[in-house]
């Protein structure tokens, strides 16, 4: 599996490109910005890109959504809860961002328990609501991408537009501290961390 992790946009986002090496097809988590540095690991590497997820529809992650769109077939998808936030620029605050509004009218809409198959890889979707309310994190045998989830040492703000950091940390707890301690996380921002570190020494899960 190739996973390649670039800083893109104002707020240093993590974008993630992660392909089959046998077909080529992959999938790109969190285009934020910078779609010319991402395109050219794409060209370079001559990957197919299928999808186009959104760990959550925050202005950091989708800002260099439609440059990637026009350049590849790829679908954008993102969970059904947070297209109301990636529908409007003043929710998404891309209005509020240096960089470009981003107001996507469509997006396949992603649920619970979906799965993306692209090449031999299978990315199962999980639901974990609190810092927006369509937030997910995407999990792939031992990798976990968990957006402004779960941040290493940290989690996400639950104080932004359907944000609640009560349920943010429900969700973490519920969700992902049942997967196995060896999981690496690869958060929204930051360094990758591991879910039995967390488990361990995150301050919001004790
Ligand atoms: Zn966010
Ligand atoms: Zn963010």
């Amino acid at each position: 599996m190739i996973l390649k992790k670039t800083e893109v946009g104002v707020y240093s986002a993590n974008c993630y490109i992660i392909a089959d090496e046998q077909s080529r097809e992959g999938i790109i988590i969190d285009p934020g910005g910078d779609a010319d540095k991402i395109m050219k690991f794409v060209k370079d590497n001559k990957l197919l890109i299928k999808y186009i997820v959104l760990t959550h529809a925050h202005g950091d992650h989708i800002g260099g959504v439609n440059e990637v769109l026009s350049e590849t077939d790829a679908v954008l998808c993102v969970h059904k809860d947070d297209l109301f936030i990636l529908k409007d620029r003043k929710k998404n605050f891309t209005s509020q961002m240096r960089g470009p509004i981003v107001e996507i009218r469509d997006a396949k809409l992603l649920e619970d328990g979906d799965v993306l198959q692209v090449g031999d890889m299978s990315f199962k979707i999980i639901h974990t609501p609190g810092h927006s309310p369509g937030g997910i994190c995407i999990y792939i045998k031992d990798v976990l991408f968990t957006g402004d989830t779960l941040f290493a040492n940290n989690i996400g703000r639950g104080d932004l537009i359907g944000g609640d950091e009560a349920q943010l940390i429900r969700s973490i707890k519920a969700r992902l501290m049942e997967l196995p301690d060896a999981t690496t996380a690869y958060p929204g921002h930051g360094p990758a961390t591991r879910i039995g570190i967390e488990r361990m020494t995150n301050p919001y899960l004790k």
